[in-house]
């Protein structure tokens, strides 16, 4: 897992170096070494959230800090940058889950950042987007925010096999 969060600071300082100027995205701090999207304290509190195996759901982040900063720009959908990184810890925490392979990413938002984040995950999932559940096949479900309350009410009517991502958990329901 360390070796996995040292790969994914080193991709998100990589893809951003040309883009950003070298002030950190959350706390401003003025970066001298690097132009990465995130200071070094700010990339080390973008920890993924521990959850067991079993579960049907996970999410990323806990809804603070650089994580909520993360998704404010990813949400108002100004660069693809954004996406690309919410994808590849999407990646991340969905290898540390035991999931069987994806055959659609299962995508309800009719939101470009949402729409742009699905696209992500079908180059890295090789799999097909997809904005209700297709018979037989296995599918994940990406909502910026997801709890099993949610992913009950997706199976509730359908067939299909559905598992469940969020960028944070929604804490509303269960
Ligand atoms: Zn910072």
């Amino acid at each position: 897992m360390v070796v996995l969060q040292k790969t994914l600071g080193f991709f998100l300082k990589k893809i951003s170096s040309v883009i950003f100027p070298p002030i950190c995205l959350h706390c401003e701090k003025e970066m001298k070494d690097n132009h990465s999207l995130f200071c070094d304290s700010c990339l080390e509190l973008l920890t993924l959230c521990d959850l067991p195996k079993n579960s049907h759901t996970t999410y990323l982040f806990e809804k603070i800090g650089p994580a909520l900063t993360l998704y404010s720009c990813f949400a108002n959908g100004s660069q693809v940058l954004f996406s690309k990184t919410i994808a590849a810890y999407m990646m991340v925490q969905i290898s540390r889950m035991a999931w069987p392979d994806f055959h659609c990413i299962l995508n309800p938002s009719k939101s470009f950042a949402m729409r742009d984040l699905a696209r992500e995950l079908s180059c890295f999932l090789h799999a097909t987007v997809v904005r209700v559940p297709k018979k037989g096949a296995v599918h994940l479900l990406i909502l910026p925010e997801i709890n099993e309350e949610i992913l009950r009410q997706k199976k509730e009517d359908s067939t299909s096999k559905i598992f469940g991502i969020g960028i944070f958990r929604n804490k509303n329901s269960g």
